[in-house]
């Protein structure tokens, strides 16, 4: 763990194994922290608040500056690292980093533009000052699907604000936590400023962090029903929660769209990381004049996606993280089964040879899915994209809004008044159209209802970080 710029034991001197989701092999051990851990962290985060939120701006930004340069110079490495500990294609974990070290930039360059303003008053002898100051000491918890970029999506506008952090990682991935603690400490930030608490046992440790009053924000990327228990815990104490939680995004082709472009697009974003983001595409609904030609063209393409390990050349999809995350797939794949929708392709473990060792499922595509389908519902969170034929264009919203979720939704149409109305009608925070990566370190990212309270990214990703202050100057 890394405390007051110092690498720590756990107090007990308990450490937990971590694994390799492609070959099952334990590839390194961590400390396993506990609630006394996780208050030292505090301590340090405290002690240091005071000191970094009076670092100029400036200085906060040339450190990020230099943090962002040395997480690209060591993509290749950290690439790597992800690849071993979380099993996405080596690809994928590059273009991870690279994202990840774009919010470093991005908030380095936000942070010279913490602005304030001078404002009118109703009596002729007042005048105010606005002002901004950081809200103060930030408990983070990530999880493991981005294991890199979910933990600089929240340092970079902290830092970058004036707040130091106490971070706890997913257990699946403390190893790319600690190599983004050695980015940070690399660029010189001082003891203090960020804390890392790695632990096998998240709860007590998050019970720290909702129930220390030096806490004065709680920020969260993971499952909803993980996240709605700790904003409530959070609330305890009023500190300010941002929570980015689970989605269930829908993927609409309109008849006007070109299907067959539809169809490529799905086939990239679906199987990113095995299907295990929130924003993966959950319900794709195609519309009856296009469904053949969006199938025809979908499941020859996804039939020739490789599977394996990440470090492979050519593998394109690599493992779930656990047999929880494959027992779960094929339970959600064996009820729509069950109830009715074919599967062209996939719809199967693969335990072919030496894949047997780790935890992977076929991409599968599953068709004529229903809504009394488990998977019409609930996030899967795997490398299955469920299609829904619909006849009726002005309904098909309405059925994409029926979700407690609102992460992500993509639509697909050449018809800019489709496009507008549907950007309109969709109750998500992100929509892509045509358009299958809207997302960006320059745009904010969230959701609404189930899917989360809070922005990331963009000039509200520092807001998220200010307490904001006035001060009435009589004349
Ligand atoms: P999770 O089970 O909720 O875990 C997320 C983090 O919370 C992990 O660090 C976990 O620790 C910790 N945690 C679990 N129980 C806790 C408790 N009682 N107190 C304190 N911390 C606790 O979610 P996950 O399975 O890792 O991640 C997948 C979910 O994240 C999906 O639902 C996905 O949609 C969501 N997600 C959302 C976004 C977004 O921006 N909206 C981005 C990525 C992922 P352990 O690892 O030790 O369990």
């Amino acid at each position: 763990m890394y405390i007051n710029g110092e690498r720590v034991s756990a107090a007990s001197g308990d450490t937990f194994e971590v694994t390799n989701p492609a070959t099952g092999e334990v590839i390194g051990r961590v400390p396993d922290g506990a609630a006394s851990d996780a208050t030292a962290a505090i301590d340090a985060a405290a002690d240091a608040a005071t000191a970094w939120a009076g670092t100029p701006p400036f200085a906060r930004a040339d450190l990020l500056h230099t943090a962002w340069q040395l997480m690209l110079d060591r993509a290749d490495d950290l690439a790597g690292l992800m690849t071993t500990e979380q099993g996405k294609p080596l690809r994928a974990s590059k273009a991870e980093v690279i994202y990840g070290a774009d919010f470093l930039r991005w908030f380095a360059e936000e942070a010279r533009r913490i602005e304030g303003a001078w404002l009118t008053s109703g009596r002729a002898d007042q005048r105010f000052l606005q002002t901004h100051a950081p809200v103060g000491v930030v408990a983070a918890i990530t999880p493991w699907n981005y294991p890199i970029s979910m933990l600089t999506r929240k340092m970079g506008p902290a830092l970058a604000a004036g707040c130091t952090m106490v971070l706890k990682p997913a257990e699946a991935t403390p190893l790319c936590a600690q190599a983004v603690i050695d980015v940070f400490e690399d660029a010189g930030f001082p003891p203090g400023v960020v804390n890392l608490v790695t632990t096998g046992d998240p709860k007590p440790v998050g019970d720290v962090f909702t129930g220390d009053p030096r806490v004065r924000k709680l920020t969260f990327t993971g499952s909803t029903a993980v996240g709605r228990v700790l904003a409530g815990k959070a609330a305890s104490n009023l500190q300010r929660v941002s929570v980015e939680l689970g989605g269930h995004a829908p993927f609409i082709v309109f008849p006007d769209a070109d299907p067959v472009h539809a169809a490529k697009g799905a086939a990239a974003l679906k199987f990113l990381n095995s299907g295990q983001a929130c924003i993966s595409p959950n319900r794709l609904y195609v519309h009856d004049s296009a469904q053949q030609a969006f199938i025809d063209t979908i499941v020859p393409r996804v039939e020739k996606i490789s599977v394996g390990v990440g470090t492979t050349d050519g593998v394109k999809v690599g493992p779930l993280i656990n047999e929880a995350a494959v027992a779960k797939v094929e339970a959600q794949v064996e009820d729509a089964r069950a109830k009715g929708a074919a599967v062209p392709v996939g719809g199967r473990r693969v335990t072919d040879g030496d894949l047997a060792a780790g935890h992977f499922y076929a991409p599968t595509i599953l068709n004529n899915v229903t809504d009394d389908m488990a998977i019409y519902r609930e996030e899967t969170f795997g490398p299955v994209a469920p299609v829904i034929t619909y006849d009726d264009v002005d309904t098909v919203i309405e059925a994409a809004n029926d979700t407690n979720y609102g992460l992500a939704a993509y639509v697909y149409t050449s018809d800019l008044k489709t496009a507008m109305r549907a950007v309109e009608g969709l109750k998500f925070g992100i929509i892509g159209v045509n358009d299958v990566n809207p997302t960006s370190a320059t745009v904010p990212f969230g959701g609404m209802n189930d899917s989360g309270l809070g922005r990331e990214g963009g000039h509200e990703g520092l807001a998220e970080y200010l307490e904001t202050k006035v001060a009435g100057f009589a004349l």
